[in-house]
């Protein structure tokens, strides 16, 4: 049983690169709350949970140490801080890569020829590891935080490794990525005793149930198309993961109309093919949530 007036607590990054959307995951999930500036914490109505607006840097040690149950943080920070928590989910957004980069005129092409030379990071823990793993020992790392792209050009290191995303501030500085460190996106972790609690897990059940049906929905488009009745069979066997579409009589015989879910990485191919068949005024539609 919820001990009265407790709430289970969340820890979402302040105002970065995760904020946004870690707030609408929770908005979707049917948690109601408003943010006052300012405020390091809000507390939800409709569902008992309290949220916590931290920098992302503090949020795995935070839940590490109970002082939050859950959070929404990169995994690149969770393996940098090293903090014993559980990865719950995998979220689907903030995704990036840790990549070690030099300057383009610097002729450096592979990461073991950095032996002997400087690379700044904000990464020191997951750099060490990897030039370890790589058997590369003699290479001093310069931490630093915050513009780390612009270390090379002040001569302050040779090399940087550092987040990317798209590459442009790399591209901008003249630099070039040789070597991928880590993948990264936004994940739930949890802190391992909120999981042997049992009011506590059930409600942390409850909300990742609703979060994934939101992912799941952003993925997925609902597609309404009219076509001709012979080609139901065709239609249906190009529609992927479809088990059964709902198909609709029109008043105009030998016509149908067809709804059904489709991926939406996989919408393009599709409704190539489905215009083959004959399919016409094919209707794409955003789902909200999708409940299994
Ligand atoms: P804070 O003030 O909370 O410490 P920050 O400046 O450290 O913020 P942001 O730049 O907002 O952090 O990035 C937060 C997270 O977003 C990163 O840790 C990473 O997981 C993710 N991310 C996705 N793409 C990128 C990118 N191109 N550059 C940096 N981070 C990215
Ligand atoms: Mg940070």
């Amino acid at each position: 049983m919820k001990p009265d007036g407790n709430n289970i607590k969340i820890a979402v990054q302040k105002k970065g690169r995760l904020s946004e959307f870690s707030l609408e995951i929770l908005k979707s999930s049917g948690v109601d709350f408003e943010i006052h500036q300012g405020r390091l914490f809000a507390r939800c109505r409709k569902f008992p949970l309290d949220i916590i607006f931290l920098r992302d840097d503090d949020i795995p040690e935070y839940v590490q140490d109970g002082n939050s149950d859950l959070g929404i943080v990169g995994s690149n920070v969770v393996s940098e801080t090293g903090a014993r928590v559980v990865t719950l989910d995998a979220l689907g957004f903030g995704r990036c890569e840790l990549s070690i980069a030099v300057p383009g005129k610097s002729g450096l092409k592979k990461v073991e020829e950095l032996e002997g030379k400087r690379i700044a990071t904000s990464y020191p823990n997951i750099l060490s590891g990897f030039l370890d793993e790589k058997g590369i020992r003699d290479v001093n790392i310069v931490e630093i935080h915050g513009s780390v792209e612009i270390t090379p050009s002040m001569d302050v290191a040779d090399a940087i490794c550092d987040l990317v995303s798209t590459g442009s501030t790399m591209r901008l500085h003249e630099l070039v990525p040789i070597e991928t460190v880590l993948e990264s996106e936004a994940i739930l972790i949890a802190n391992p005793d909120t999981l042997s609690e049992g009011w506590k897990l059930e409600l942390v059940e409850r909300l990742r149930f609703r979060i994934q049906s939101y992912l799941r929905a952003r993925k997925t488009k609902y597609v309404m198309m009219n076509a001709p009745e012979e080609s139901l069979e065709k239609i249906r066997q190009t529609l992927p993961g479809m088990k059964s579409p709902t198909v609709l009589p029109l008043a105009r015989e030998g016509l149908i109309a067809i709804h059904t879910a489709v991926p939406e990485d996989q919408f393009w191919n599709v409704a190539e093919q489905l215009k083959e068949f004959g399919a016409t005024d094919i209707l794409v539609v955003p789902i909200e949530k999708l409940v299994l």
